[in-house]
C-alpha cells in the first residue's frame, strides 16, 4: 500500500469499505474503475482496458466511462446483477489543496434503483429482506421508488413454501438476508436457480431486535411490529441496508404496512407461471397474459396498482365488495369515466415524483410536470365528488386537490426549463428580485457588448471585426490577418491563430467583468431557490404520496370498468360459501386472441358437495385447458375486484388457486420433467385446503400409461376424501379409465368437451358437457397438425388392431364395470411379477403417514422395479 500513488492509496481505502460492489471512482469528467473492477467492467460493458501508474511496478488495469452517460453503463452492470458504489469528487477539484476529497455518496444496487432510465413504469421495483431464523421468516419489502414498505411473518405451517410464494409474489429484483437463509437445502433451487438472484448476505447484528426497534422509532413515531419479532428483525435490516447505500433520509417511507399472509388469496409460484396472470410463460411477455386485456390504465401508478390487485386477489367479501361497486358504478356512468380517463392521462407518475424531491434527484421539468399532473387534481375531484358506490364514495374527500403546491410551482419556475438545475434559465420573471435585476444585467450586457462591436468597427474602418465570447479566453475582439494593420495602438492582444488575431480592451474586460459576474451569479441564485422550493415541497411528500394512492385507485377503478364495458363481463356474486357457479362462462386472453368472436361460452357448477371434483375428457386441442384456466382466471378476477367474462357468476370464496398443467415445461433444470411434476401435486395435496381451486392438468402424463393412470386415480380418491382435503377441482385426464370413479364415489362429476366425427376428420365443437368421452381422436388431431397422409393411414390400422387386441385380452373391459375399489387393468391376468408386486406395495402403503418427500423416493424407488 506505502508505494502507492496518494490517490491510488485513496482509491484502496474507500474500495475496501465497498468490497461487493463496482466502484465508480471519479475523475475528472469520467468514473474510473482500477485493478479487478476494471478487469470485470471491461468484459461487462465490453470498454477498453488500459492501464495507468499507481505506483507499483506494473501499471493498474483501468477502464472508465463518461461521466455524463455513466448511466447507460451503470444500468447494463445493474441489469447483470452487480452493485455499484459511485464515489464521486466532494470538492471542487480547482479549490483543492492537494488530493481532492473523494466519497461514496450513494450505492446503486439492482433493488435501489432510482434512475426513471432504468425503471418500469408500471411495475413496482421490489428490495426484499427475509430473516431466517431457524424454519421461520420475517420478511419486508420495499419499493424505493415509492416508499411503499410491506412486511410480514411466517410462523407457522410449511413455512419454506409460504416464503416461496411471497417471493413469488412480489418478484423482488434483490434480496438481503441473514445467513442462516442460505444455509437452507431449498435456498440454492429456488431462490439461485429458479428466480434467479444470488441474495446478499447482511451481518447478524442489523437483524438484532433490540437494533432494529431503535431503527424503527428513529424513522417513525410509533413501532407498529412490537408484536411481531421476526418481521421487525427484517424490517429494521432493510432500513439499515437502505439507509447506508442510499445515504439520505427516509421520509419518504411514510408507514411500514404490517399484512398477514392470509389476507390474500395465496397463488404458488408454478400456478402463477401456468395462469399467465401478469406475463406469458412462452415469453414472459405482458402482451398474451391477463394482466394484458385488463390493463387500460392511463397512468403508472394506476397500472402498478393494477398489477398488484392481480397478483393479490383478496379474501375479505366487504372488501372485494367496495372494488366491485365501485367498478360497476363507473361502468355504468360512461360520460364521468370517459371524462375521468381523458384527465388521468395528463398525470405524470406523482409516486415517484414524489420518490425524486426526497432523494434530492428531481429537475425543474419533473416540477413542471408535478404541476400540471396535480393542476387535474380539481376536476377530478369535481368528477368523484358525484360518485356514491364502493371506494369511489370517499373518493372526493381522500383527494387532496394539493393547490397550494401547484401555486407555488407555476409562481417559481419557468414554464420550460432546461433539465440541468445548474445553468440557470429556471426560475420564472417576477418570482424573486434579485434574480430579475441580475438577469436585466445579462441581457442588457449583450446589448452593450452589441453596441461597442458597431462602435469598434467604425472606428477602426474594419468591417468584418467581431467581438465573440468562449469560455476559455472570454470576450475578445477578432481581427482577420488582412486587417491587421488597422488595429489600433489600445488593443491588447490576446491570441493568435492560423487566419486572424484576438484582442481585448480595457473597456471591454471591464464589461466582460459585469456580465459574467452578472450571470455567474443569477445561475448560483436559481440553484439555491430551486434547492429551497425543492425543500419546501418535499415537507408535503405525505399528502402528495396520499393523492398518488388515490389517483392509482380511481385509474385501477376505471380501467377494469372500461374492460368490463367494452368486453361485456358481468358483476360476479363474491361470498363466502362453497359454489363456484358461472354462466357463460369465457377464458378472458383466448376470447381476445380470436378475431372472429368465435369463443364458445361454457358453464361451469362446483361446490362442497356432490360436485367437488369434474373430471373432463376430451381429444388433444379441445379445449380441456382453455376451460379450466378460464374458471382458475374468473375466480381470482373476481376476488380481485374485476367484473368476469361470463353472463352470471357467483363465487364462493377460494383461498388458494393450484394449478398444475401439462409435464412439458421443465423449469427447475437438473430434475426430470416427471419429477417436477409429481413435486408440484406433492405442494398441492400438503397445502391444499377444502377452500382452495386445484387445476390438474394430465397428471401422470410424464411417465408410463400404468404409473401415470394410478398416480392419478390415487391423486382424485385422496383429493375427494373430505377428511383430507374436499378441494373444488378440474381434472382433464386423458385417461379414460378415470371416468369410472363417477359411480364409484361421491362428489365427482364427468365431463367431456364434445367434438364431431365428419367422415375420417373431427369438428370442435369446444362445448362442455357432462358424461365422459368415447375416445382419443387422438389420429384424427394428428391429421390436423398436417402429419403426412401415409402416417395417418397407418396409425389408424395400428389403432384397430390395439383396441382388437385389448379387448381380446381383456373381454371385461367393455362389458362390465369393475368391482368398486378396484382397477380393472389392475386385475389384469397380463401383469408381470414385478408389476405384481409394485402394486401389492402401493395398497400396503399408508399415505396420510406419508411426508411429500416420502412419497416421491417411493414413487421413484417403486419405477425403478417396473
Ligand atoms: P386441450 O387442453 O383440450 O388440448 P386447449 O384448451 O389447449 O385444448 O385448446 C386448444 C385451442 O382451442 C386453444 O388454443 C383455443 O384457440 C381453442 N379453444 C379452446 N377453447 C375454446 C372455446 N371455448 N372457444 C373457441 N376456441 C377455443
Amino acid at each position: 500500500m506505502a508505494k502507492l500513488t496518494p490517490m491510488m492509496q485513496q482509491y484502496r481505502a474507500i474500495k475496501e469499505r465497498y468490497k461487493d460492489c463496482i466502484l465508480f471512482f471519479r475523475l475528472g469528467d469520467f468514473y474510473e474503475m482500477f485493478f479487478e473492477d476494471a478487469e470485470l467492467a471491461s468484459r461487462e460493458l465490453e470498454i477498453a482496458l488500459t492501464a495507468r501508474d499507481c505506483g507499483l511496478e506494473e501499471r493498474a488495469p483501468m477502464c472508465g466511462v463518461p461521466y455524463h452517460s455513466a448511466h447507460t453503463y451503470l444500468a447494463k452492470l445493474i441489469a447483470k446483477g452487480y452493485k455499484v458504489a459511485i464515489c464521486e469528487q466532494m470538492e471542487d477539484p480547482a479549490m483543492a489543496k492537494g488530493l481532492v476529497k473523494r466519497d461514496v455518496t450513494r450505492v446503486v444496487t439492482p433493488g435501489t434503483v432510482i434512475d426513471p432510465t432504468m425503471l418500469e413504469d408500471k411495475k413496482n421495483n421490489f428490495l426484499m429482506c427475509i430473516y431466517c431464523r431457524q424454519t421461520y421468516f420475517g420478511i419486508a419489502v420495499v419499493d424505493i421508488t415509492t416508499g411503499e414498505f410491506f412486511t410480514t411473518q411466517i410462523t407457522w405451517g410449511s413455512s419454506m413454501r409460504k416464503l416461496l410464494d411471497e417471493t413469488a409474489r412480489f418478484k423482488p429484483s434483490e434480496i438481503i438476508t441473514n445467513a442462516e437463509l442460505t444455509k437452507k437445502p431449498e435456498y440454492k433451487s429456488y431462490f439461485e436457480d429458479y428466480l434467479g438472484i444470488r441474495a446478499s448476505i447482511l451481518p447478524d447484528q442489523v437483524f438484532e431486535p433490540a437494533f432494529c426497534d431503535e431503527k424503527i422509532l428513529s424513522l417513525f413515531k410509533e413501532n407498529p411490529l412490537k408484536d411481531l419479532e421476526l418481521a421487525k428483525c427484517a424490517t429494521g435490516a432493510l432500513l439499515e441496508y437502505i439507509e447506508s447505500t442510499q445515504k439520505t433520509d427516509l421520509t419518504h417511507i411514510e408507514a411500514i404496512q404490517p399484512y398477514k399472509i392470509e389476507q390474500y388469496m395465496i397463488i404458488d409460484s408454478a400456478s402463477r407461471r401456468n395462469l399467465e396472470i401478469t406475463e406469458t410463460m412462452r415469453d414472459a411477455r405482458k402482451k398474451g397474459s391477463l394482466l394484458w386485456v385488463l390493463d387500460k390504465t392511463s397512468t403508472a401508478m394506476g397500472g402498478r396498482m393494477l398489477r398488484r390487485w392481480l397478483e393479490q386477489p383478496l379474501m375479505d367479501v366487504d372488501e372485494i365488495q367496495m372494488r366491485l361497486d365501485a367498478v360497476e358504478e363507473l361502468k355504468n356512468g360512461f360520460m364521468v369515466r370517459n371524462e375521468l380517463m381523458d384527465l388521468l392521462r395528463g398525470v405524470y407518475d406523482i409516486e415517484r415524483l414524489a420518490g425524486k424531491l426526497v432523494f434530492g434527484t428531481i429537475n425543474a421539468r419533473d416540477l413542471v410536470s408535478l404541476k400540471i399532473s396535480l393542476s387535474k387534481l380539481p376536476y377530478i375531484r369535481e368528477m368523484v365528488a358525484g360518485l356514491t358506490c364502493g371506494l369511489n364514495a370517499a373518493m372526493a374527500e381522500r383527494l387532496d386537490p394539493l393547490e397550494d403546491i401547484v401555486e407555488l410551482i407555476e409562481r417559481a419556475i419557468a414554464d420550460d426549463p432546461p433539465l440541468s438545475v445548474k445553468e440557470g434559465g429556471i426560475i420564472k420573471e417576477g418570482y424573486h428580485e434579485e434574480v430579475d435585476r441580475l438577469r436585466k444585467a445579462t441581457t442588457e450586457g449583450k446589448n452593450w457588448i452589441a453596441e461597442m462591436e458597431a462602435r469598434e468597427r467604425e472606428r477602426t474602418g474594419i468591417k468584418s471585426l467581431k467581438i465573440r465570447y468562449n469560455e476559455n479566453f472570454g470576450y475578445y475582439i477578432e481581427v482577420t490577418k488582412a486587417n491587421i494593420g488597422q488595429v489600433p495602438e489600445d488593443y491588447v492582444r490576446k491570441q493568435t491563430l492560423v487566419n486572424c488575431e484576438r484582442f481585448t480592451t480595457e473597456a471591454l474586460a471591464e464589461l466582460e467583468k459585469t456580465i459574467l459576474g452578472a450571470e455567474k451569479k443569477v445561475v448560483q441564485l436559481e440553484y439555491e431557490l430551486f434547492c429551497q422550493l425543492r425543500d419546501a415541497i418535499s415537507s408535503h411528500v405525505k399528502r402528495l404520496k396520499a393523492t398518488a394512492h388515490c389517483i392509482a385507485e380511481l385509474d385501477a377503478l376505471c380501467s377494469l370498468a372500461e374492460v368490463a364495458d367494452r368486453n361485456n363481463y358481468v358483476k360476479p356474486q363474491v361470498y363466502q360459501g362453497g359454489v363456484i357457479e358461472i354462466q357463460d362462462g369465457r377464458h378472458p386472453v383466448v376470447e381476445k386472441m380470436l378475431s372472429d368472436n368465435s369463443f364458445v361460452p361454457n358453464d361451469t357448477w362446483l361446490d362442497m358437495e356432490d360436485n367437488r371434483i369434474a373430471i373432463i375428457t376430451g381429444p388433444n386441442m379441445a379445449g380441456k385447458s382453455t376451460y379450466m384456466r378460464q374458471v382458475a382466471l374468473i375466480v381470482l378476477m373476481a376476488q380481485a375486484g374485476s367484473f368476469v367474462p361470463a353472463s352470471y357468476a357467483r363465487i364462493g370464496l377460494v383461498d388458494r388457486i393450484f394449478t398444475r398443467v401439462g409435464a412439458s415445461d421443465d423449469l427447475a433444470s437438473g430434475q426430470s420433467t416427471f419429477m417436477v411434476e409429481m413435486s408440484e401435486v406433492a405442494n398441492i395435496l400438503s397445502n391444499a385446503t377444502p377452500n382452495s381451486l386445484l387445476i390438474l392438468d394430465e397428471i401422470g402424463r410424464g411417465t408410463s400409461t400404468h404409473d401415470g393412470l394410478s398416480i392419478a386415480w390415487a391423486v382424485i380418491e385422496y383429493i375427494n376424501d373430505r377428511a383430507r382435503l374436499g378441494s373444488r377441482t378440474l381434472f382433464a385426464t386423458h385417461y379414460h379409465e378415470l371416468t369410472e370413479l363417477e359411480d364409484k364415489l361421491h362428489g365427482i362429476k364427468n365431463y367431456c368437451v364434445s367434438v364431431r366425427k365428419k367422415g375420417d376428420d373431427i369438428i370442435f365443437l369446444r362445448k362442455i358437457s357432462r358424461g365422459g368421452a368415447d375416445r382419443s381422436y387422438g389420429v384424427e388431431v394428428a391429421k390436423l397438425a398436417g402429419i403426412p397422409d401415409p402416417v395417418i393411414q397407418r396409425a389408424r390400422v395400428i389403432l384397430e388392431e390395439l383396441d382388437e387386441a385389448d379387448i381380446n385380452k381383456n373381454p371385461k373391459r367393455k362389458k362390465e364395470k369393475p368391482v368398486e375399489g378396484q382397477l380393472d387393468l389392475f386385475a389384469s391376468s397380463s401383469l408381470t411379477k414385478a408389476e405384481r408386486d409394485v402394486l401389492d406395495e402401493i395398497r400396503a402403503l399408508d399415505p396420510s403417514n406419508l411426508t411429500p418427500l416420502d412419497a416421491l423416493n417411493k414413487l421413484y424407488s417403486l419405477q425403478q422395479k417396473l
